[in-house]
């Protein structure tokens, strides 16, 4: 693929801002942005990767006051030449200038087009290209964390080893394709049996961590429920302010009720409070209901409030954890009564916070469906990932099974090549062409 157009596009949020950063990529890139540009250094004296400080100006007048780097390809984030100018932020003065780069013959750069230019160019693999978009996004630590990871090639990089293993027991069997007097002798075979579960068992270890990537890109979907005045709201209250994080209300895309954003132990979170979504009036309370049940049934965790100091009341479906509210109202023995009565409790006073950071726990392990919550060995992968090991894994299986079977070396052969295809496809080695638009129409313009 030889892309020759000059693409250009202000990298930085639309609005007001202190500076505004502006991108030129491809051929005409520097020329363009020296062309504007007028400093104490005359333009062919300006060295790479330095930032100058000068003014910007067409044939209409000046533009504004700002800063020049070109970047000459390969050594730039597409692997192209390129330019960034830094000017001040502000919708105008940006717009402005884009429209002279416009006007000198670039053209305006498509959503993720400077990444798709980067990953086209060898800069970076596409689970890379993916994680750029993952990091901008990142609205928890952990999942920057893992974002990051995955942007410095730790899932390319086990793709990459999984695929050159994949390869070397496709090019041992096809010898004997080859040539089939040889036969694969039974202690051959052998190997390359154990070879094919050792890659297998590697796609499994990268498949566990779907889950997690699904969660740290999405958020874990938690539902608070229980009777009216068990404590929920308050509950929620004390969850929202507990990381101190960035509080803010997410409109429902699927359901039409208000989710809460929180970050717990560098997890996102969305919580829906189902008290929220009751209301008097009979016909209003039935739909209050049935939504409350819907959420039930969408969460992922579901934390049921029950009011300790009330007489017990009967546990919905789908309940995961108990949280026994209000416990700085009994006395120990109490406490130690009404825990044992019910199963997996957890006492907890949202007034008082006891028993709070225990429950923040057993939520998170329930979320992450394990007992640990260290930062994951590996990025965690998405569901595109997700979707090309399984199909990997499928015909490994295959695969295997034809070895086990001792069928001809052809046969075992065609699943292999299969599963290195969905291997690669993850790195973005094979079948691109369907998936490039699909990745990079997520992504933000000038990125
Ligand atoms: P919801 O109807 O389930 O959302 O319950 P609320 O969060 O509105 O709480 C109902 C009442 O219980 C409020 O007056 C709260 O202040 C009180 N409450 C909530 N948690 C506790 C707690 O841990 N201890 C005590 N003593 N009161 C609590």
């Amino acid at each position: 693929m030889f892309v020759e157009d000059t693409i250009a596009a202000i990298s930085t949020a639309p609005g007001e801002g202190a500076i505004a950063v502006l991108r030129i990529s491809g051929g005409r890139a520097i020329a363009i942005a020296k062309s504007l540009f007028a400093s104490k250094k005359p333009a062919a004296d300006l060295k790479e990767r330095t930032l100058y400080f000068g003014s910007f100006r067409d044939e209409k007048g000046k533009l504004d006051e700002g800063l020049l780097a070109v970047f000459p390809g390969p050594r730039s984030y597409t692997g192209e030449d390129m330019a960034e100018i830094h000017c001040h932020g502000g919708v105008l003065v940006a717009a402005r200038l884009l429209e002279s780069i416009l006007e000198q013959g670039a053209r305006a750069a498509e959503p993720g087009e400077f990444t798709q230019r980067a990953f086209i160019n060898g800069k970076m693999d596409l689970t890379q290209a993916e994680a750029v978009m993952d990091v901008i996004r990142a609205s928890t630590t952990r999942a920057l964390h893992a974002a990051q990871e995955q942007l410095e090639g730790r899932i390319g990089k086990e793709i990459t080893e999984i695929r050159t293993a994949l390869l070397g027991v496709v090019a041992h069997l096809e010898a004997f394709i080859d040539f089939p007097e040889e036969g694969i002798d039974p202690h051959t075979g052998q190997k390359l049996l154990a070879d094919l579960q050792g890659i297998r068992f590697r796609i499994e270890s990268l498949l566990a961590t779907a889950r997690e990537g699904k969660i740290l890109r999405e958020g874990v979907r938690l539902v608070l429920c229980g009777k009216p005045n068990a404590g929920k709201s308050s509950l929620l209250n004390r969850l929202l302010g507990f990381e101190r994080a960035i509080v803010s209300e997410i409109p429902g895309t699927t359901r039409d009720t208000i989710e809460e954003f929180a970050s717990l132990r560098g997890i996102p979170f969305r919580i829906t409070d189902t008290a929220g979504l009751r209301e008097t009036g009979d016909a209003v309370e039935q739909e209050g209901v049935t939504r409350a049940l819907r959420a039930i049934e969408q969460a992922d965790v579901v934390v049921h409030v029950l009011d300790a100091t009330a007489p017990l009341q009967s546990a919905v479906s789908k309940i995961e954890l108990v949280a026994l509210n209000k416990v700085d109202l009994l006395s120990t023995e109490e406490i130690e009564n009404r825990k044992s009565e019910i199963e997996n409790s957890l006492p907890v006073s949202v007034l008082t916070g006891q028993g709070l950071d225990e429950l923040v726990q057993a939520i998170v392990d329930k979320a992450l469906n394990s007992h640990s919550t260290e930062a994951p060995m590996l990025a965690a992968i998405n569901a595109r990932h997700q979707a090309c090991l399984k199909r990997a894994a499928d015909f490994l299986l295959q695969a295997e099974d034809g070895m086990q079977r001792q069928s001809a070396p052809e046969l075992v052969s065609v699943p292999l090549r299969e599963a290195l295809d969905a291997v690669g496809e993850v790195v973005g080695t094979t079948g691109i062409e369907d998936i490039l638009g699909q990745i990079f129409r997520t992504f933000c313009i000038g990125k």
